[in-house]
């Protein structure tokens, strides 16, 4: 548990060393893909073209590294897990037409607010369903977005893909920074949505068979609505009949 720790300590200053690297980096690169997006608009280069392509995935990785960065989160609302759920699906429809995924939810939740960032939170499930979409094989295929309360004051949210899986002795690699199978990948999608789900005080499970699909499940606290509601968001919720 102690080495855990140290390393848990060490990957934080990291982080912040990191993030704030990526903060400088930043500006000069956006100077310099503006000026190249110019270029290739007056003659049609095909190294200009590798350029763009590359500079984007420099953008990527610098904006995952900012997310890592940004503190805890201060500013709690009462949000509705499904209403927030639903929006970041819709955010998705033209990516999944394109890859021919379909994506299927279902929302079953006599609780459905949490206390949350809801910025954070959608940026959570927006890396869960990139990486749904990204796992499927050619043909496509299909995600299930699943909301529930476990108990009144527990929600638990799948996300459950039919694509490529992964191997079992990888598991356990998922959401070191910089893990990535992927050409374009950044590694940093999973270590993002740990942070955010851990500083909303809820934990990530990760299921996985090859060549079946794989599933994310997250629970997290749901907030007390017949409470008095201090924040005066979201309207009051009948009490559950228990
Ligand atoms: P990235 O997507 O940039 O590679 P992530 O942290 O989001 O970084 O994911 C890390 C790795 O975990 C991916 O490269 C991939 O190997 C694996 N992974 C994550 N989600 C899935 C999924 N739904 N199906 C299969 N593999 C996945
Ligand atoms: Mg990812």
């Amino acid at each position: 548990a102690e080495e855990l720790m140290h390393r848990t300590e060490k990957l934080s200053v990291v982080g912040q060393l990191a993030a704030g690297i990526a903060h400088e980096i930043r500006n000069p690169l956006t100077v310099i893909k503006g000026f190249t997006q110019l270029l290739s608009q007056e003659e049609d280069n095909d190294y200009l073209n590798v350029v763009l392509d590359e500079l984007e995935r420099i953008e990527d990785i610098v904006s995952d590294l900012l997310i890592l960065a940004k503190p805890q989160p201060s500013r709690l609302e009462n949000l509705d897990i499904s209403q927030l759920l639903s929006s970041t699906i819709d955010l998705f429809k033209s990516e999944a037409i394109l890859h021919n995924v379909e994506i299927i939810p279902n929302f079953e939740l006599s609780n459905p607010w949490i206390k949350g960032e809801p910025n954070k939170l959608k940026q959570v499930y927006i890396n869960i369903i990139k990486n749904a979409i990204e796992a499927m094989p050619k043909a496509g295929g299909k995600i299930y977005i699943t909301a529930q309360n476990l108990s009144y004051r527990k929600i638990l949210t799948r996300v459950q893909d039919t694509g490529v899986g992964i191997p079992k002795e990888r598991i356990p690699n998922l959401g070191e920074p910089f893990y990535s199978t992927k050409e374009k990948g950044t590694g940093l999608g999973l270590m993002i949505c740990n942070r955010i789900i851990k500083n909303h005080g809820g934990t990530i499970k990760i299921d996985s068979e090859l060549n079946k699909g794989t599933t994310i499940s997250i629970i997290m606290p749901a907030a007390d609505i017949t409470e008095n509601d201090e924040l005066g968001q979201g309207p009051p919720l009948p009490k559950p009949d228990t």
